[in-house]
């Protein structure tokens, strides 16, 4: 079992290069911002909960991502593995999830980092906003979630360099030249996993 965390800030290229991944590796994509859409899009109780917090462009409470992660591993048991995109984004929910995949039995074999400066990430999504519907993808709540991923979510990294994990890599390129660095990254984890 492989389990990846794709590290990065909003607009980094997190869902694009977790779409390529799935595929290369036949991993199982946890995105907890597409699992939150959905409860949103379905008007259950917690998607209604978590809204108030995604348009004001705030990390919704750990215990709901957290418990949401926690169906998704237990309904996958025999997944090859995960790529966690979008998650861990507090270092309560990367405790959380290290005990969750003791637990299973895999822990995470790499957390690969995608880099790329502010000013491009606000561009991208700015852009992004144009045709994704998103409501946060406008410039106040895009300014927000950057802030709150400097405050709570960056100290993750911290997290996964303590355990000999992280592994940064240069987000700025073409699609396929950036999956190429992280197909690297990945490699090299896995070849320290076996090793
Ligand atoms: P994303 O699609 O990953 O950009 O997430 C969109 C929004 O969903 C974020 O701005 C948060 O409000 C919320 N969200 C997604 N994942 C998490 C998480 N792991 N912890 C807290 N909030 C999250």
């Amino acid at each position: 079992m492989l389990n990846i965390i794709l590290f990065g800030p909003p607009g980094a290229g997190k869902g694009t290069q977790s779409e390529k991944l799935i595929h290369q590796y036949g991993l199982h994509h946890l995105s907890t911002g597409d699992l939150l859409r959905s409860e949103i899009a379905a008007n259950t109780p917690l998607g209604l909960e978590a809204k108030k917090f995604m348009d004001e462009g705030q990390l919704v409470p750990d215990s709901v991502v957290i418990g949401m992660i926690e169906n998704k591993l237990d309904a996958n048991p025999n997944a090859a593995g995960f790529i966690f995109d979008g998650f861990p984004r507090t270092v309560a929910q990367a405790i959380a999830l290290d005990e969750l995949l003791i637990k299973h039995g895999h822990p995470i074999a790499a957390m690969v980092a995608m880099e790329v400066p502010h000013p491009e990430l606000v561009a991208r999504l700015i852009n992004r906003g144009l045709t994704s519907g998103r409501s946060d993808d406008t410039e106040e709540v895009i300014n927000k979630r950057i802030q709150e991923y400097e405050n709570k979510t960056r100290p993750v990294a911290h997290h996964y360099e303590g355990q000999h994990k992280y592994s940064p890599i240069n987000g700025i390129g073409e699609i396929e030249e950036v999956f190429n660095r992280i197909i690297e990254a990945i490699n090299n984890a896995k070849s320290n996993v076996t090793a």
